[in-house]
């Protein structure tokens, strides 16, 4: 195996990871805020030369909320915020399905990281997937990488008590992801 098919990568969740989690949808550009030190986390690991791909159901797409060429402006004014900061998102996987459709990338299933994994040539076990929700969790143990929950989104504190918790326990829980910065770079170092 060459050493490209071995690398690690960073995989996000994009609402509640990167930019305020909508509650809804993130329905056009305009909607879209950072969270706090999202991008600044993002830049280190851009620095790192570790690919940042993000992986995002984005059903408002099956329901009629917004297009998937407006859900492309959305990254590209993601990508816009971010690069006040010297940061970048190495490639986007969204699920625009509903759960009716019954794809195979609507997360808690594993389609978008696998994919990313394939496309891009990436070691799932030497990997790390951020969420905020147990969507995220599940579809990262089954993808097979080390999983992070943030609290800066869909799951709050209070909620960690809950039996989601017990049966999909996340490798690592921090408030967000520049809170999780450092327990990341350990797992993607001793990995290698
Ligand atoms: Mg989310
Ligand atoms: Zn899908």
């Amino acid at each position: 195996m060459s050493e490209k098919t071995t690398r690690p990568a960073l995989f996000l969740d994009r609402d509640g990871v990167i930019n305020v989690d909508p509650v809804e949808f993130v329905t056009k550009p305009e909607e879209l805020h950072l969270l706090p030190c999202s991008a600044e986390a993002i830049a280190r690991f851009n620095a790192l030369g570790v690919p940042v791909i993000v992986c995002s159901n984005q059903s408002g797409v099956a329901k009629g909320l917004y297009t998937l060429e407006v859900l492309e402006q959305i990254s590209e004014r993601l990508q816009q915020m971010l690069s006040q900061y010297g940061a970048h998102i190495d490639a986007f996987y969204y699920c625009p399905h509903d759960d009716a459709d019954g794809c195979d990338c609507r997360k808690p299933k594993p389609g978008l990281l696998l994919r990313a994994a394939r496309e891009h040539a990436i070691a799932l076990e030497k990997s790390v997937f951020v969420g905020d929700s147990w969507r995220d969790i599940i579809a990262g143990r089954t993808a097979g990488v080390k999983t992070v929950l943030v609290l800066s989104g869909h799951v709050k504190p209070e909620m960690l008590d809950l039996p989601e918790m017990q049966n999909h326990p996340p490798d690592h829980i921090a408030p967000d992801l520049k809170g999780a910065m450092e327990w990341i770079l350990h797992q993607l170092n001793s990995s290698e």
